[in-house]
């Protein structure tokens, strides 16, 4: 019996294919359901996962958008392009309804509505409610109840910009190439980065800048407007682009970007495991990546019989020679 913390990215995938392999697994959700206004992009590496766990292919086709490539450039004019990996865009939405169905359909028993307040990392009493699990996998997101008992001095920290993403005006059509993710690094005292992505469906953009952090009760949902000078002061290089894009746009996400240090962290141990942002975040934009390649590893090993600690081990070293 499994008992899942989180019914994100990770621990739903992992729910799901859990119960496809004949494991009874229950999944404690705080939202009442799961869905989320931003996208995010998923390259190759963490399809190929999603499938051999069993998530349909064709699902997750139909659920984005490829991408054809990345121009990735500079102030200084030096444009890198290449050719895209299976990566595809999708609004978190629509990934998390592919994912849901998937666990559906091997009838996992996913409890939405259902926060866990707290638990007990040595007995595997969860709370409230009191009762106690035999393994249990904390998939509870970046600011995780599980690792902040497991490992208390192990804490966010902010990794120095400030992140917005948006969603343009159905039909925004920019003078740029269509399908190709698009990335404008400015290298100047204050680096930022602003990124678009468009085809014929959709077109979205991110900005990074580098500045002090906004307060937490900032974060999430706000009219662009506050915005647009500090974005177009910290880019001066793409006017034309930048201004065609905010105009067309009214809403942006707001956040921190915030990182999860591996470095010192306590070995993993049973009852409590650690997976996706709840045990590490790095600055590299692969997140949900690093999320459904930690769930792949722990589904191994709990259908092996193997000791998950054993297996989160592995994987953390192989974030760590990954970030190097
Ligand atoms: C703006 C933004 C853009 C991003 N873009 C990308 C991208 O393009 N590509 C990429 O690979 N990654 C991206 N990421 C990172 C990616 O979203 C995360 O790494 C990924 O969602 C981690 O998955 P997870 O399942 O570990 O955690 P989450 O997806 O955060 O899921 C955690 C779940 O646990 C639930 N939960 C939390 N606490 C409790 C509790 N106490 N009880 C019950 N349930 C609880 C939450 O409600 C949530 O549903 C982005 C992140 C942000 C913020």
């Amino acid at each position: 019996m499994v008992t899942i913390v989180g019914g994100g990215i990770a621990g739903t995938v992992l729910a799901g294919a859990l119960a496809r392999a004949g494991q009874s697994v229950t999944v404690y959700e705080q939202r009442p359901n799961v869905r989320g206004d931003a996208f995010l992009f998923l390259d190759g590496r963490a399809h190929k996962t999603l499938t051999a766990m069993g998530v349909p292919a064709d699902r997750l086709e139909r659920a984005s958008y490829p991408l054809h490539g990345f121009r990735i450039g500079s102030a200084a004019d030096r444009i890198d392009e290449t050719p895209a990996d299976g990566d595809r865009l999708y609004h978190r939405t629509d990934l998390m309804r592919v994912l849901t169905e998937f666990a559906d359909t091997a009838k996992t028993d996913i409890r939405y509505g259902t926060p866990i307040s707290d638990l007990n990392p040595y007995t595997g009493v969860l709370y409230p409610g009191g009762d106690s699990a035999e393994l249990i996998i904390a998939a509870d997101g970046i600011d995780s109840i599980a690792r902040i008992r497991l490992e208390p001095t192990r804490v966010t920290e902010y990794a120095g910009q400030v992140v917005l993403y948006a969603t343009a005006a159905p039909g925004t059509r920019p003078n740029t190439a269509a399908s190709v993710l698009h990335v404008h690094h400015q290298t100047q005292d204050s680096p930022a980065t602003f990124g678009h992505f468009w085809n014929e469906h959709v077109a979205v953009w991110f900005v990074r800048l580098s500045r002090p952090p906004i307060p937490v009760g900032y974060t999430g949902f706000h009219p662009l407007a506050r915005w647009i000078e500090p974005i177009r002061t910290a880019l001066p290089a793409i006017p034309y682009l930048l201004d065609f894009l905010l105009e067309h746009t009214a809403m942006a996400h707001v956040s921190n970007a915030r990182t999860v240090p591996l470095a010192g962290a306590l070995p993993p141990r049973l009852p409590v495991i650690l997976c996706g942002d709840a045990d590490h975040v790095f600055t590299r934009g692969t997140g949900a990546r690093d999320a459904i390649e930690d769930a792949a590893a722990l589904y191994q090993a709990l259908v092996a019989g193997q000791d998950p600690a054993e297996a989160m081990a592995r994987r953390r070293a192989e974030l760590l020679a990954e970030d190097d």
